[in-house]
Formats: C-alpha cells, structure tokens, sequence
C-alpha cells in the first residue's frame, strides 16, 4: 500500500502512475488516481495492478498538474472499485488517500451519518473525507488554502489509529495538503514542482531532496514550495535530507 501526491508543472498523472510502480513492491489489491481539472475533481479507481488504472487511465485522459495516488492494502472493506481510494465527500470536492487504520471510525460515521452524510464505500477512510467536508464548513475569513489547512488540522484531532493521508481541495487546487501518525509520509522538494509519498522511492527519479515527516506534521504541498507546520498550526523550519542517487 502507499501514496503519493504531484503538484508542479508537468504532467500529473504520469508522475503519479510512475510512483505507484515504485511503490508495487510493499503490496496493495487495488490503485487509484484523483486529479484536479479545470476546478473539477476526476476520480479512476481500479481493482488488481497498477497496470488497470493506466488502462483505465488511456481512455480517460487526465491533464492535470495536481494528483494524488493510492495503492489500498485492504482493512476495511473488501477489494474494489467502491472500496478503492481515493475516497471523496458528498459534494466530490475532496479527495483523500490514505494509509493505516482510523480505529474510532464508526463512531464517526455514525455521527456524519446523523448530520446527513450519504458513505458510498465500506472504508474506514472515507469518514476523513466527511470529516473534511464538516470541518471546511466552520472556517471562515481565511485563505482557500489556510481554510483546507485549518479544516485537516481539525480533522487530524477527530481521528484515532494510524494514518498518512493526502489531501486535495477543488476549492484550493494546486495545492495537496499531508498529515501523518505513526505511518510513514515522506515529502519531496523539487524544481517548480513537489511531492508526497509513503516511500522516496516513489518519486526519487525527480528530486532527492526530501523531508522526513515527524508524527502529527502538516504538510502543504504546493507547486513552487512546501511548508512543514506542527499540530498546531505552527510553521517548522525542516530537515532537508539529500538521498544519494545511485548512478
Ligand atoms: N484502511 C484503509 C482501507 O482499508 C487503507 C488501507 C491501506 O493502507 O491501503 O481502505
């Protein structure tokens, strides 16, 4: 299982395929893509390899410079299509991926359900992307992409278990936000571009910087830079690693 997220100038879901290949080797049963296009969410998920979703993905085009990934290791809900990250709110204006278990999640959904959210998917997952969609709601007069912040910083405290999730936004497009605890996220720094991913090797082809993510870090992921914020909200000066590129 693993995840990965592109934001920058190229073509995303290339960058993305390419990382899910990369990411094969840890074990999943099924692969997905989300992608924002001119303000609109697109979604392909597939059961079985990587190699169905870039089927899927020749007859469905997606020209976007912002995605996110996921190969699912099944923990809730069997393998398929409904199962398959990423998973989206009511609206489909969110996009989540993620890895790990949210342990407290039908106390959750039973709560989002009360408050009128319809699940499409027997995932422990999608109850982040209802989250999302609650949260998103409560704040007001801030940024599109300080909303979307403040909305998985409150999401993040509702959660229990062990997560690394990442996030788009129609409303923030451009930018992919990660959280993490206690499973692995791993941030990627580039020229004009940046990544997220469970593993370097997901994205080590394009840059070898990268930012190990402590427990219960932020990060917002955006074309031209990144920025590293502590459950709290307050920004961290990160620790740049240089990955050796074995040439
Ligand atoms: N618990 C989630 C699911 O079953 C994520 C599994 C994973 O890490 O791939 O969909």
């Amino acid at each position: 299982c693993g995840i990965i997220g592109y934001t920058g100038k190229k073509a995303a879901s290339k960058i993305i395929i390419e990382g899910l290949r990369n990411l094969e080797y840890r074990g999943y049963d099924s692969a997905g893509i989300a992608a924002l296009e001119n303000g609109q969410l697109k979604r392909l998920r597939a059961v079985g390899k990587v190699k169905e979703l870039e089927t899927s993905l020749l007859k469905n085009k997606l020209s976007s410079l912002c995605a996110v990934g996921h190969t699912r290791w099944a923990t809730h809900g069997k393998p398929s299509e409904n199962n398959s990250h990423p998973h989206t709110d009511c609206g489909g204006n969110i996009a989540v991926v993620h890895n790990g278990i949210i342990e407290n999640y039908l106390s959750l959904k039973e709560d989002l359900k009360k408050k009128g959210h319809k699940f499409k998917s027997e995932t422990d997952t999608e109850v982040i992307a209802h989250l999302l969609e609650e949260n998103l709601k409560t704040v007001k007069n801030l940024t599109a992409e300080q909303k979307l912040f403040e909305a998985v910083r409150k999401t993040a405290k509702q959660i229990s278990g062990a997560f690394a999730v990442g996030i788009i936004w129609t409303g923030a497009p451009g930018i992919i936000v990660g959280i993490r605890k206690q499973s692995p996220l791993v941030a990627g720094i580039g020229d004009g571009e940046s990544f997220l991913a469970s593993d370097v090797t997901a994205f080590l082809k394009h840059t070898n910087k990268v930012v190990f993510l402590e427990d219960n870090e932020i990060v917002v992921a955006r074309q031209n830079n990144i920025s590293f914020y502590d459950e709290n909200g307050k920004e961290k000066k990160p620790l740049i690693t240089q990955i050796k590129w074995n040439t």
